[in-house]
């Protein structure tokens, strides 16, 4: 960079992930850092600052890593972001107008999610006696691993549930989605006082803490990234505890891992794909899950269930269409006592031609939280009704 261009494009902030190659007057060369990744991977966060006034175009130089409605932008250091729009795409490069006022914005592939908002986010529950935030563990680098337990914290539950986000750094709205989940379990409704009453949730928002806060894609980490690290002996301490959390856990009916796709495509924009179920059980119980979602969402990305299904029968890219070995919902379905145990998979910016963004998908938590609601108290239900024919039943064979 000359001394000239009066311009600096860094990525010191958390989440932060560029390489800068070059600059050519008014044309950027840049490419996504992929650090330890195998292959190729498409996340990307910088920040420019001094460019108020000018019209800079930004060239990927390592193939076309921004989505279908563009890049994300920040006007506010990363706190909202809006999809720039495809009219100012062309190919692997985006091109911006800065404001005369505008000094310091920010770009990204997606929407990024870091433990800064989480912490504010948490800011306004302190208080709250149904959510405690403790540390799962600590993480390769010494950051501090949350876990949030929230709902039925003070007794024993009648039933648990685990929910787990960012195996796979790079995919940050799942965030969003994750805390759209806790707003309804923590609302006056109907579904967050049941839940309250009778489910206590784990949650584990950053499951690759260090490579969240440090910008990493995440996502096929050499040797292997942390969603598969759930068999033989796991190598990252989060994986470890979480097994270990997991297993212990009595009552624990829910394990969902929260994720986002590919950088675009068809089957791809569907929105919530749970992973490659394969026919039995565990397929059966997620779908009566859907089924719930279907009935009660309200939020603006509308989730259908026969769009999911058609993803249940995908195979992938490489022909696989099994289960993925060594990954959270493969391990987890193994777990006795776990009726659903699966991926989802958010879209990073388009769920079926509507807009992802960091409203939508915190919506869609909160439907997501309600169909919980849904079934688990319809199982619930059924185990007390059961559990009542047994009781009468000993009542009159011991008269
Ligand atoms: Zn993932």
């Amino acid at each position: 960079m000359t001394a000239e261009s009066q311009f600096q494009i860094d990525c010191a902030f958390p989440g932060g992930n560029i390489v800068l190659e070059r600059i050519e007057e008014d044309s950027v060369f840049l490419r996504q850092d992929l650090r330890d990744t195998q292959g190729e991977w498409f996340y990307w966060c910088f920040r420019v600052k001094g460019a108020q006034g000018k019209n800079l175009t930004f060239h990927f130089t390592r193939g076309n890593v921004v989505g279908v409605r563009g890049p994300a932008v920040s006007r506010d250091g990363g706190d909202s972001w809006e999809w720039l729009g495809p009219n100012e795409m062309c190919d692997s490069s985006f091109h911006y107008s800065f404001g005369a006022n505008e000094n310091d914005v920010r770009f990204s592939f997606g929407m990024p999610y870091q433990e800064e908002r989480l912490r504010r986010f948490l800011g306004d529950y302190a208080d709250n006696s149904h959510l405690r935030k403790e540390e799962l563990c600590r993480s390769r680098k010494g950051r501090s691993v949350e876990l949030l337990r929230l709902g039925c914290v003070s007794a024993e539950p009648k039933a648990r549930a685990v929910l787990t986000c960012r195996h796979h750094a790079c995919e940050m709205m799942a965030g969003y989605v994750i805390e759209g989940v806790i707003e309804k379990i923590l609302s006056d409704s109907e579904a967050g006082t049941w839940l309250r009453g009778n489910v206590e949730f784990a949650i584990v928002p950053f499951v690759d803490k260090d490579g969240v806060e440090d910008g990493d894609q995440g996502k096929n980490r050499r040797p292997h990234d942390h969603n598969r690290d759930y068999r033989d002996s796991s190598i990252y301490p989060e994986v470890m505890v979480i097994r270990k959390l997991v297993s212990q856990w009595t009552n624990c009916l829910v394990a969902l891992d929260v994720h986002c796709p590919f950088i675009r495509g068809r089957v791809h924009e569907v929105l919530i794909s749970p992973d490659r179920l394969k026919e039995g059980g565990n397929l059966d119980r997620t779908q009566e899950l859907l089924v719930a979602l279907e009935a009660v969402q309200q939020g603006p990305l509308k989730f259908r269930l026969s769009d999911s299904q058609e993803f249940t029968t995908w195979s992938g890219p490489d022909g696989d269409s099994g289960p993925l070995v060594g990954s959270f919902a493969t391990w987890v379905q193994s777990v006795p006592g776990v009726q659903i145990g699966t991926n989802l998979e958010i879209p990073y910016a388009n769920a079926g031609g509507q807009e992802v963004n960091q409203d939508s998908a915190r919506l869609f938590g909160n439907d997501l939280g309600e169909a919980l609601y849904v079934w688990l108290r319809s199982k619930t239900a059924r185990w007390e009704s059961v559990a009542r024919d047994r009781n009468a039943r000993l009542t009159r064979s011991s008269q």
